[in-house]
């Protein structure tokens, strides 16, 4: 699900093309966001119509009837604009799940309606910005006429960039076909005023949906309203002493939560940002963190009547709420820009969030390689100070955190496990932490953590009896984990169960083998039938699964014939697509296929779920 804010409905319940008609709204823009970037651009857009005095209704689909946009025809000049992202194999983000089908489905009549298309992508995916570019081609098989190229960015490269560069040839394109004017006063304009909050009021403490909601839990959790779980077991998985990294098993303890949850599933953990950041933030800019506010939308009708929980403090806003560790938007630049007193200062920041060819190369060098946050950015430009309640506007909603977890319900259904590998890089002298990661690490027994259960589609096949090749090197091995308990508890049981072959990698046998004794006991009870590690540098040449894989290529084809399915966790910039190419190899070399039968083979095992990818990167 895309948004955490808490979106307020119109009270008055209209549909929102009643709105556009009402309020004489003639763009709509509709998101398809996992992780709030496509939200946050589809908000930004919305700002930019300002500049042509022209109000946007954006729209999360997850909170309308979506069949309602057959009516958008009726909306004179009606425009509509869609951010997709892509998410996983190439499927639509939780909350578009509906629109895209209704889309798909053909019933809708847009003709007349124009439109434009930005979707959000990573090239080290497969299906890269699939969902974006059915969309784009669906809107005008459905009659909607396109104004402008769809937009693909890439999540991999530079996506600010390249929404900076679509959105920069988009809006003139778009004052030119509707003849809108240019307003030049409203660029700035702020989305949100600041009111105090009378003494004694509750304040909303890091929860997100009801005041309250951590001391007084209501079921069904979700991203909107998590579960404050307790911690119940944080151990090292790393040598220490040898491993130069940190990666830590958590367990949560869902007990009374009444959360289910399986084996191949995700956790999604909420976590706050470093206290020592959110400090260095106060102590720039200079305010009283403990002040209690609240920041209400200037657009009546908006509805989203405040960019986060409120009222709450500064504090709290600055540690739950937003996130002041991202690399900085190009929008927040530009706007903070107008906060230097020192005209160097102000040049850079301009330049920075200019989208001519000198800003977009020093944006990309300055932000995005070298990393910078908010905070870095502000000790880089110390006359610059923005209100603190602007730079709360500003920035995006912090988001959860995915894990792939690591454990059964069948062996556990009170207690859900991951396992995290700690974020941890210096660029030149800076150290810079992951924001979870090393939340998570200061997770002690009994401390809690906000967390839901994403349900995935990765799971064991239907028959226990089916083969299983998994191949999950580093932390790709958590959902194994919970695979193994589940036919281990079967076998117990004494169920028949099929082969189980894991393709494990790690750098080095002593250092980073994460659980070793547990795999090995898994093989002694003869659970897991097949193991292969792949240890990367213990000897010179490289040696990774995918090698693993070609060495044991006859004993892979026979399993595959026989009906086994693969699984591939982990790494998706380079670790997926060898070990894809590889398996297609072996379809051909050992398996006798042409390369296109090879290639066809390989997506009707996609296709029929024998293939599956939980793949991050
Ligand atoms: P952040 O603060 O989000 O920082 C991470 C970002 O820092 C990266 O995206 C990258 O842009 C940048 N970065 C990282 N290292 C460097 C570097 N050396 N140089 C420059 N930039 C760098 N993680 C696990 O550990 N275990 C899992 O089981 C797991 N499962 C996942 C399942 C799914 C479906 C997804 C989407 C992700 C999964 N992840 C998993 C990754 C996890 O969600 C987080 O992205 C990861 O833990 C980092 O989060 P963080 O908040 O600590 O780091
Ligand atoms: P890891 O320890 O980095 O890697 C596990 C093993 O995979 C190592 O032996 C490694 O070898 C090997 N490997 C490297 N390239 C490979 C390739 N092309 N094919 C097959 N094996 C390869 O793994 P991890 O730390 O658990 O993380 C898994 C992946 O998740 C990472 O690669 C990363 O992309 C992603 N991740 C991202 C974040 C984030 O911040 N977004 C956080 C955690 C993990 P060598 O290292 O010796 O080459």
């Amino acid at each position: 699900v895309a948004t955490v804010a808490p979106t307020l409905k119109p009270t008055h319940n209209q549909s929102f093309i009643d709105r556009m008609l009402n309020e004489n709204r003639q763009v709509l823009i509709m998101y398809g966001s996992q992780t709030g970037t496509a939200e946050e651009m589809s908000g930004r857009l919305a700002k930019d119509l300002s500049r042509y005095s022209k109000k946007a209704v954006v729209v999360d689909p997850e909170d309308i009837e979506v069949d309602d946009l057959a009516r958008l025809k009726d909306v004179p000049d009606a425009l509509l604009v869609l951010c997709l992202a892509t998410y996983g194999e190439g499927d639509p983000t939780d909350n578009a799940i509906t629109l895209i089908d209704y889309l798909k489905g053909g019933d809708a009549d847009l003709t007349g309606v124009r439109f434009a298309v930005f979707g959000l992508g990573n090239k080290t995916y497969e299906h890269f910005n699939a969902v974006g570019k059915q969309m784009d081609a669906q809107l005008e098989k459905l009659g909607a006429k396109r104004i402008f190229p769809l937009g693909l960015g890439d999540d991999d490269a530079n996506l600010e960039e390249d929404f900076m560069r679509w959105r920069e040839a988009f809006l003139p394109k778009l004052a030119e076909e509707f003849s809108w004017e240019l307003n030049t006063e409203a660029e700035t304009m702020r989305q949100y005023r600041l009111e105090p909050v009378e003494p004694g009021k509750a304040l909303f403490k890091g929860e997100f949906g009801r005041l309250g909601a951590f001391e007084r839990p209501r079921p069904p959790y979700d991203v909107k309203n998590p579960y404050l779980a307790k911690v119940t077991v944080n151990r090292e998985l790393h040598t220490v002493g040898k491993s130069d990294r940190s990666c830590r098993h958590i367990e949560f303890s869902v007990e009374g939560s009444r959360i289910r949850y399986d084996a191949g599933d995700h956790l999604a953990v909420f976590p706050t940002n470093d206290a020592d950041l959110v400090n260095a933030v106060v102590n720039i800019l200079e305010f009283d963190p403990d002040v209690p506010f609240r920041l209400i939308n200037t657009d009546e009708d908006a509805s989203k009547r405040h960019p986060f929980p409120c009222p709450t403090t500064y504090r709290t806003a600055l540690t739950h709420y937003v996130d002041i560790c991202a690399p900085v938007k190009s929008h927040v630049l530009k706007a903070i820009s107008d906060y230097s007193t020192d005209e160097n200062e102000k040049q850079h920041l301009t330049l920075l969030s200019t989208a001519t060819e000198d800003g977009l190369k020093e944006y990309a060098k300055y932000i995005v390689k070298e990393r910078r946050s908010i905070v870095d950015v502000l000790r880089d430009h110390p006359t610059c100070k923005p209100p603190i309640e602007y730079l709360l506007e500003l920035l995006p909603r912090l988001q959860a955190r995915y894990y792939s977890i690591a454990s059964s319900p069948r062996v556990n259904e009170e207690n859900i496990a991951i396992c995290a590998i700690v974020t941890k890089y210096s660029i030149g002298d800076r150290q810079i932490k992951g924001v979870c990661t090393n939340y998570l690490l200061a997770r002690d027994v009994e401390a809690t953590a906000p967390v839901f259960v994403r349900k995935s589609t990765m799971r064991l096949p239907h028959r226990l009896t089916t083969a299983v090749i998994m191949i999950g090197p580093g932390t790709g091995f958590a959902p194994f984990r919970g695979f193994l308990q589940d036919r281990q508890y079967h076998k117990k049981g004494g169920k028949d169960v099929g082969e189980m072959h894991l393709y494990y990698g790690c750098r080095h046998p002593e250092h980073d083998y994460i659980y070793e004794e547990e795999i090995k006991e898994y093989q002694a009870e003869g659970v897991l039938t097949h193991l292969e590690c792949a240890f990367s540098r213990v000897q010179t040449d490289k040696v990774y699964v995918q090698n693993k894989l070609w060495d044991t290529r006859e004993r892979v084809w026979a399993a595959i014939q026989d009906g086994a399915h693969v699984y591939v966790c982990g790494d998706a910039r380079n670790m997926a697509r060898d070990v894809m190419n590889t398996l297609q190899r072996i379809f051909r070399e050992v398996g006798g296929k042409s390369e296109p039968d090879a290639q066809t083979f390989f997506k009707e095992m996609e296709k029929s779920k024998r293939y599956q990818a939980d793949v991050w990167s």
